[in-house]
C-alpha cells in the first residue's frame, strides 16, 4: 500500500494500524464502506461482512469477510502476521475495539492525525472530482433560485433544493442542508423548519453535493424583496471580508493568519464580535477536513489544499449572513471553484 513506507518513517515502533475512520479507509484502499476496518500493514487487510463481499471486490488489498466483530477479526489477521506493536486512531475508534486489542496484548499508540494530514493535499484527480461535486452545487442553486417563493417554509425550500441537487447529479448530499431564514439566520447551523419566509428578510442556504465520494460545500444569503439599509449593510461586511480573506490565500500562510484578515474586516464595521466561528475548513472525502482556517492553526498552508472561506455575521433576534466559496490553493495563490456570484441575491417580492 503506497503510504506504508511514509507511515513506519514517521512510527518506526509502529508494525500496523488499525484504521477505522471511514474516509481514511477510502483513501487507502479505494472503497467506502461505513462497516470495516483496516488492519494496515505491509500486508493490509480490509475486515468487513458478508454485506460487502461483492462490493468489496473493488477493494486494492486483501479482504476478510468476517462473521464476528471486526475488530476481532483484525485482531487475528495482525497476530498471523506476527504484529505486535499497531497504532490506532483515538478520534474514531471505540473505547470498546480498543479495550479488546489491549486484553489481547497489542502494545498500542495513538497516530493522531497522520492519516488526516495525508488528505489534506489533494492530488489532480481529487480536485477535479470535488470541482465536479462544486458545479453540481452551482447548477442546483441557479435552477433553485427562480423557485423562492415568500410564503415557502424553510423545510419546503430545502426540500426543493435538495431534489435539485441530486436531478444535477449529486450521488448524495455532503451534508444536511441549511435553511435558515429571517432571525433563525443567527444560527450558523440551523435546522429547517415549518417557518415560511418573509419579504424584508434575508434566508441563508449552506448545502453541498457528494459526487463520487467527494464533498462540495458552499453558503448564498439572498434578500427576499427589500431588506433594510442595515442588512445591507452587514452583508457587504461579510462580503468584503470574504473577498479580503480569498484574495489573500496561498501556500506558506497559516490558516490563523487568513482567519485573521477576515477578522480584521469585520472588526472595521464594528461586527468582529457576532463571528462567532472559525473562517473556514478543508474539504475532500470527509465535509470537515484538515487544514482549518483557524486562530488554532499556525501550519503552514500547502499547494493542493482545498478550503472553504465563509466568514459570518450572526445576530441573535435580528439576521444573520455567511458567504461560503471554496477554494484549492495552487502555487501562487488560490483557484476558486465556486461559480455562483456573490453580490446580494435580490428575490423579487
Ligand atoms: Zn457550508
Ligand atoms: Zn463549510
Amino acid at each position: 500500500m503506497k503510504t506504508f513506507e511514509s507511515f513506519h518513517a514517521a512510527f518506526p515502533d509502529l508494525q500496523g494500524c488499525v484504521i477505522s475512520h471511514p474516509a481514511d479507509i477510502f483513501y487507502l484502499t479505494g472503497f467506502f464502506c461505513p462497516d470495516a476496518l483496516l488492519l494496515f500493514s505491509a500486508d493490509p487487510v480490509l475486515v468487513t461482512d458478508s454485506r460487502y463481499s461483492v462490493a468489496a471486490k473493488q477493494v486494492s488489498c486483501r479482504v476478510k469477510v468476517f462473521g464476528g466483530s471486526y475488530i476481532t477479526g483484525a485482531a487475528e489477521e495482525a497476530k498471523a502476521q506476527g504484529l505486535k506493536a499497531l497504532g490506532v486512531q483515538e478520534n474514531s475508534l471505540t473505547a470498546g475495539d480498543y479495550l479488546t486489542l489491549s486484553e489481547q496484548g497489542f502494545a498500542l499508540s495513538p497516530v493522531g492525525g497522520f492519516f488526516t494530514h495525508l488528505r489534506a493535499r489533494k492530488t489532480k484527480e481529487e480536485v477535479e472530482k470535488i470541482r465536479a461535486a462544486q458545479a453540481v452545487s452551482d447548477r442546483a442553486f441557479q435552477a433553485f433560485l427562480p423557485c423562492i417563493k415568500p410564503g415557502m417554509t424553510e423545510k419546503q425550500l430545502r426540500n426543493k433544493l435538495e431534489t435539485l441537487l441530486f436531478d444535477c447529479g449529486a450521488d448524495a448530499l455532503a451534508f444536511e442542508t441549511i435553511v435558515a431564514s429571517g432571525s433563525n439566520g443567527a444560527k450558523p447551523h440551523a435546522v429547517p423548519s415549518e417557518k415560511p419566509v418573509q419579504a424584508g428578510e434575508f434566508i441563508t442556504f449552506d448545502f453541498g453535493a457528494r459526487v463520487g465520494q467527494y464533498d462540495s460545500d458552499m453558503t448564498r444569503t439572498v434578500a427576499l424583496g427589500d431588506v433594510s439599509a442595515e442588512q445591507t449593510r452587514i452583508y457587504n461586511a461579510v462580503l468584503e471580508a470574504h473577498e479580503t480573506a480569498m484574495a489573500a490565500l496561498a501556500p506558506g500562510k497559516t490558516g490563523k493568519e487568513i482567519d485573521r484578515i477576515a477578522r480584521d474586516v469585520l472588526e472595521k464595521y464594528d461586527l468582529a464580535q457576532y463571528f462567532t466561528h472559525s473562517l473556514g475548513h478543508g474539504v475532500g472525502i470527509d465535509i470537515h477536513e484538515e487544514p482549518n482556517l483557524s486562530f488554532r492553526n499556525d501550519r503552514p498552508l500547502e499547494e493542493g489544499s482545498i478550503v472553504t472561506i465563509e466568514p459570518g455575521v450572526y445576530i441573535e433576534g435580528f439576521c444573520g449572513v455567511r458567504i461560503e466559496n471554496m477554494a484549492v490553493l495552487t502555487r501562487n495563490g488560490y483557484d476558486d471553484l465556486t461559480a455562483t456570484d456573490k453580490k446580494l441575491i435580490k428575490i423579487p417580492y
